[in-house]
Parts: structure tokens; sequence; C-alpha cells
């Protein structure tokens, strides 16, 4: 295991399919400071993804945020209301809410893109 931050590893973070891990570390810092807050494990579903990955398991093409740094985050219930309030105040840019459906395909997406260069800030569901 490769530990990028104290919490997290290489491994839960890099893409599925070729194992690349290019998430900047300003996004890492961010996702370690919502781990410390939370105060308990964050199960991270779908992390880096090249970009052929990305236009494979995504309408947004070869170029979506998790080419650039973003996570989903599986998470249901009373564990939402609390992450969604924390992920604001660690000021994540960009925040997906799929709350629909039975619990085990339930996640959170988070990003901190630019307003420069994505519709930022932005909140949406799936
Ligand atoms: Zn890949």
């Amino acid at each position: 295991m490769t530990q990028v931050t104290k919490h997290f590893t290489g491994e839960e973070l890099q893409c599925k399919c070729c194992g690349r891990m290019e998430i900047p570390p300003a996004f890492l810092g961010k996702l370690e400071e919502l781990r410390e807050a939370y105060g308990k494990p964050i199960v991270v579903t779908s992390g880096y993804r090249c970009p052929r990955h990305n236009a494979d398991v995504s309408d947004t093409g070869e170029a979506g945020p998790h080419t650039l740094g973003a996570v989903d985050i599986a998470v249901a219930g009373a564990d939402v209301h609390r992450l969604l309030q924390l992920a604001f105040i660690v000021g994540f840019s960009g925040i997906g809410i799929k709350q629909k459906g039975p619990f085990s395909g339930r996640f959170i997406h988070l990003d901190d893109l630019p307003a420069t260069t994505h519709p930022r800030p932005r909140v949406w569901t799936y």
C-alpha cells in the first residue's frame, strides 16, 4: 500500500483500469481534512480516472472531474447529512448527490474544480 495521506492509500484512489493516480495534492489535502473532521472511514468508490476510463464510464467524456481531481464516496442515511455539512465547510466546489435507490448504490461526488474552468460552485443530483 502507498499511503498518500494519513487515511488514504494510492490504491484506494487510483484509476480502476490502469492504476494511475494523478489527483492533485491540493485535493488530497481537502479529502484528508474532510476525513479528519468526519472521524470515521470514508469509502471511495471512484477516485482518479484516466481520460480513457472516464470516457468509458461517464458522459463527461475524456475531461470529466475525475480526470482532474474528484472522488465518489459511498454513503447513505444519516451519514450523508454529516458528510455534506463537512464538505461545504472544507470547501469542495462541486458536490453531486446520488441518494435514490438501494443504499448500496448511493454516493456523493466531491471535487474542487475552479470557477475559471468549470461552472462552480455547483450542487447537482444524479
Ligand atoms: Zn485508467
